[in-house]
């Protein structure tokens, strides 16, 4: 079992649409970054990544690299998959935090989650979003500092069931269970 965590801020820049965990919102200004400013799958590509202790993003796709610019941050995500599958993981839940004052994320939660999950080859289920409004942080809440933070990953060995595994899992009952539940952060 194994969790990682990954945190990222971008500003918001007129002239440029706004995509969040892959997807478009409507809004009037969009992040401004490197790639396509996707916070979201900016978090989530680092605490994949640091789950598995093998780097960080920039390690991979450094913004010096021209050939980034305005990349979909869904490449992104799926090398730092593609290295925890590597590593003999495979993700078994995601959580994240949006901090940011507007667009309401509300409305939107269902797209971005079934986006992220359909990305990441898991069920919706597994991928938690939420979102908070940046009261007391510093900032002026005037939509100028959106953040995401995705601190809860967990994993689990990839590990071929075979009958007699499944048979052996059932008979130690829930208490194995419990202990696993208690890995959530
Ligand atoms: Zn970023």
């Amino acid at each position: 079992m194994r969790i990682g965590s990954g945190w990222d801020s971008h500003e918001f820049k007129s002239g440029v649409p706004l995509k969040i965990g892959g997807v478009d919102l409507p809004h009037g200004q969009g992040l401004a970054g490197h790639s396509d400013g996707d916070v979201l799958l900016h978090a989530l590509t680092d605490a994949l990544l640091g789950a598995v202790a093998a780097g960080d993003i920039g390690s991979y796709f450094p913004p010096s690299d021209p050939k980034w610019k305005g990349a979909d941050s869904a490449i992104f995500l799926e090398e730092a998959l593609r290295q925890v599958r590597r590593a003999g993981y495979e993700v078994a839940n995601v959580d994240s935090t949006l901090i940011l004052a507007a667009p309401k994320i509300g409305p939107q939660t269902g797209r971005i989650q079934a986006r992220v999950a359909k990305l990441l080859g898991v069920r919706p289920d597994q991928v938690g979003i939420k979102a908070k409004t940046p009261e007391c942080l510093g900032t002026d809440n005037t939509r100028q500092l959106p953040a995401w933070r995705c601190c809860s990953c967990r994993w689990r060995k990839s590990v071929r069931r075979t009958k007699r595994n499944q048979q052996k899992r059932s008979s130690r009952g829930s208490a194995a269970d419990s202990a696993n539940a208690a890995d959530f952060c």
